[in-house]
C-alpha cells in the first residue's frame, strides 16, 4: 500500500507554499470571517485506515455539499420519482444562475444546482415529520456520530442576503415544482447549508457511497444502482461550470461547497475531504483541487 500519509504531507506542503490562495466566499456575510490560511484534508481508506494533515478536524461550513446528503435521503424516501421534477443534466452554469429554469419551465437540470437541490428539500420537507431534526440525524447516522450541528447564525446569514435563491424558490412556485411555501423551503434549505462539518467526518459520511451503499457501520442505506447515480451526478454536475475541469483534471465523482470543502471518492476504494475556504471564480476551492489533482496523478488513482 502508497504511503499515504507522506503523500497527503507533501501535498500539503506544497499547496500550502502556493502563493494564490482563491478568495473567501463572502455573499454569506458569516462565511466572510472563515480564515483563508485554513487547510485540511482527509483520505479513509474502504475498509481501512484514515489519514490526515492540516486543519481535518476542524468544523467548517459544507454548504453545497449538503446537497448530496438531502439528494441521498430524498431517493431514500421517495425513491426514482424525484426524476419527474428534476433533470439530470450538467447546466455548464454557476450554481446560481436562473435563465435555464425559466426556459426549461420549472424543471431544474440537476440535483447539485442551487434550484434543483431547493426542489430535493421541497421533497425532504413534505415527507419528514420534523425535516430539520430528522435530516441531522440522518447525517449523524451515517457518519457515526452525535455532534454535528447547523449553524443557525450562518442560516439567518444567508436568509438575509439569499436573494438568488428566493428568485428560484418563486420561480419553481410559479411553475408548480414546490409543494410547500418558498419560506418554509428556503428555511430548510438554508439551515440544510449551514451544516458544520469536519474532513474527518465529511470522509466517513460519504462512506456509503463508496462503499456499495454501505455504511461506516455496514448497514445498508441505498442500493447499488442508486450509489451509481448520485456518484455519476456527481461526475457530471458536482461542479457546476467547473465539472467538466474537475474530471479533467482529478478524475472523480465529487462536490464541491462555497465553505471551501471538496469530498471526492474512488468507489470500492476512498474517500478523500479536502478544505481550503479561498475559492476561485467557479466558487470551487482553488487549493482543494489542486491538492485532489496532485493527489490522482501521483498514486494513479482515479476512475480513468
Ligand atoms: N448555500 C449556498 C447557496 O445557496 C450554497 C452554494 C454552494 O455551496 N455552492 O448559495
Amino acid at each position: 500500500m502508497p504511503d499515504f500519509q507522506s503523500i497527503l504531507r507533501t501535498i500539503y506542503n506544497s499547496a500550502t507554499s502556493q502563493i494564490e490562495k482563491g478568495r473567501v466566499a463572502t455573499y454569506i456575510p458569516e462565511l466572510a470571517k472563515i480564515d483563508i490560511n485554513n487547510f485540511g484534508i482527509c483520505l479513509k481508506i474502504v475498509g481501512g485506515e484514515s489519514f490526515g494533515v492540516g486543519s481535518f478536524n476542524t468544523p467548517f461550513s459544507i454548504q453545497s455539499i449538503s446537497k448530496v446528503l438531502a439528494l441521498a435521503k430524498a431517493i431514500e424516501l421517495v425513491g426514482e420519482s424525484i426524476w419527474k421534477r428534476i433533470d439530470v443534466e450538467p447546466s455548464g452554469h454557476p450554481f446560481n444562475q436562473l435563465a435555464l429554469l425559466e426556459v426549461e419551465n420549472g424543471i431544474p437540470r440537476n440535483p447539485f444546482i442551487n434550484s434543483g437541490a431547493i426542489v430535493i428539500a421541497d421533497i425532504l420537507l413534505s415527507n419528514l415529520k420534523d425535516p430539520k431534526t430528522d435530516f441531522l440525524n440522518f447525517v449523524r447516522d451515517l457518519c457515526g456520530v452525535d455532534d454535528i450541528n447547523y449553524n443557525t447564525s450562518v442560516a439567518l446569514s444567508e436568509k438575509h442576503t439569499g436573494f438568488k435563491n428566493y428568485a428560484a424558490a418563486n420561480l419553481l412556485k410559479s411553475f408548480n415544482n414546490l409543494e410547500n411555501d418558498v419560506e418554509d423551503v428556503l428555511d430548510f434549505y438554508f439551515h440544510q447549508c449551514s451544516l458544520e462539518m469536519t474532513c474527518s467526518q465529511l470522509s466517513n459520511t460519504f462512506y456509503f457511497l463508496a462503499n456499495d451503499g454501505y455504511c461506516l457501520k455496514n448497514k445498508l442505506r441505498l442500493t447499488r444502482s442508486q450509489v451509481k447515480r448520485i456518484n455519476a451526478l456527481m461526475l457530471t454536475c458536482g461542479f457546476y461550470d467547473e465539472a467538466g475541469e474537475f474530471a479533467f483534471e482529478v478524475g472523480l465523482p465529487g462536490k464541491s461547497g462555497v465553505g471551501g470543502g471538496i469530498v471526492a471518492l474512488l468507489p470500492n476504494n476512498f474517500i478523500l475531504t479536502t478544505w481550503a475556504p479561498g475559492l476561485n471564480k467557479k466558487g470551487n476551492s482553488l487549493l482543494g483541487m489542486t491538492a485532489l489533482e496532485q493527489f490522482t496523478t501521483n498514486t494513479k488513482l482515479s476512475i480513468f
